[in-house]
């Protein structure tokens, strides 16, 4: 088949190869963008156009090496504000979702305009928490996606901002960007942001920041660099895109931070640009686990021992027996965290027992699961299928 012949699909991902390229980037099939609100738009509340149309023009440069890409925009709030005429500084969640509900038409109105310069179709894809976290819906989700991009579309995601409180929100859209990417199984996760990685202090306040270009682990020494960044970069801030590379990488997915600022950013990156990558875990799980770890609710808690917390590392399912405490509001089917002995996260599941029941057969043997509940539960409590190691 002559190169012409053949459908976007079925073309290799392998033009974009400068010597800095790293194979795991040059091999991605499915990549997730991430953009900023701060890239977007300028301090006037409008939208970068020429920026914009850089970006696009990258995309489709990518799409047409037979890359599928996903966009995680965000700048709805942002673009709104200014249409409603809303004062400088920090709005309520009400004026925010108005704001969203405006700015959202915006958005994919500049996306649209620019992918179907380039003969791309934009797909707009607003999501809540929700959708991600019931499995139902994020089976829902992943199917529409899924579908839009075998035929050719690009998906332009955001926060369904309009109707998500503050509880049950993502609120940044870097968390939900590593959501997206390990929903979709993706290659890899770019967060373009308005700095170009992580620092080892911030570079703006403290002398001698030393700049990560690899992170093979996130260690807690990792996660304190960010968090001593704080909020400085952007509204997500560094510990958001710590959070979003965990998910990431727990699912498989190799995730960079870079600069978004100058125009054309991805090809800037792709031909040697400074960032920071996050390595994907050797050994990516299966889908329903991928859920259960990427998952940011969590309906309660298990306490368990030593004896168990070593079973579970040699992968064993998780007994009643092993359980000394619990705490939370869950059903059966719930997500949980369990922790060991000292109170660090070990694992996350789903359980199979509600609450009450659950509190009636921890420390017990599994055979007295019948005489204490008046029926037969199932033998674990959370069985290692449905279980994700940290
Ligand atoms: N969903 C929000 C918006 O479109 C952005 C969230 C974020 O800043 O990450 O304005």
């Amino acid at each position: 088949m002559k190169p012409a012949e053949m459908k976007p699909a079925e073309m290799k991902p392998a033009e974009m190869k400068p010597a800095e390229m790293k194979p795991e980037w040059h091999s991605a099939k499915r990549i997730i963008i991430k953009i900023g609100s701060s890239l977007l738009i300028d301090e006037r509340g409008l939208l970068k156009a020429e920026w914009l149309s850089s970006l696009i023009s990258d995309i489709a440069r990518l799409s047409g090496e037979g890359r599928e890409i996903v966009l995680v925009s965000s700048g709805a709030i942002g673009l709104g504000r200014r249409q409603l005429g809303l004062a400088a500084g920090v709005l309520k969640l009400e004026e925010s979702q108005a704001a969203a509900s405006v700015g959202q038409i915006t958005l994919a109105h500049a996306y649209e305009e620019r992918l179907k310069a380039h003969d791309l179709i934009a797909a707009q894809v607003l999501v809540t928490l929700g959708d991600t976290e019931e499995r139902r819906r994020y089976l829902n989700a992943r199917g529409t996606i899924s579908t839009l991009l075998k035929i050719g579309a690009v998906p332009v995601v955001n926060e369904n901002d309009t109707v998500a409180t503050s509880e049950i929100r993502f609120g940044d859209n870097d968390r939900l960007a590593a959501r997206v990417a390990s929903m979709m199984t993706a290659d890899l996760l770019i967060l373009l942001s308005d700095i170009d990685g992580l620092y080892t202090k911030p570079p703006q306040k403290e002398e001698g920041a030393e700049h990560l270009s690899e992170v093979p682990e996130i260690t807690p020494e990792i996660e304190a660099m960010a968090g001593s960044v704080g909020s400085d970069y952007g509204s997500g801030g560094m510990t958001t895109k710590i959070l979003a590379a965990k998910i990431a990488t727990k699912a498989g997915v190799h995730m960079l931070i870079a600069s978004g600022q100058g125009n054309h950013p991805v090809s800037a990156l792709f031909e040697g640009g400074r960032h920071t990558w996050f390595h994907a875990h050797g050994n990516p799980v299966t889908s329903r686990k991928r859920w259960i770890a990427g998952g940011l609710e969590s309906c309660g808690e298990l306490i368990i021992d030593e004896g168990a917390a070593t079973a579970l590392q040699r992968g064993k399912s998780l007994l009643p027996a092993g359980i000394t405490s619990l705490s939370g509001d869950f059903g059966r089917g719930d997500v949980v965290i369990i922790r060991d002995p000292e109170g660090r996260e070990v694992a996350r599941g789903l359980c199979a027992y509600g609450i009450e029941d659950a509190a009636k057969i921890i420390g017990r043997h599994s055979k007295e699961i019948s005489a204490l509940l008046g029926y037969q539960g199932r033998a674990a409590m959370i069985h290692r299928d449905d279980m994700v190691l940290l």
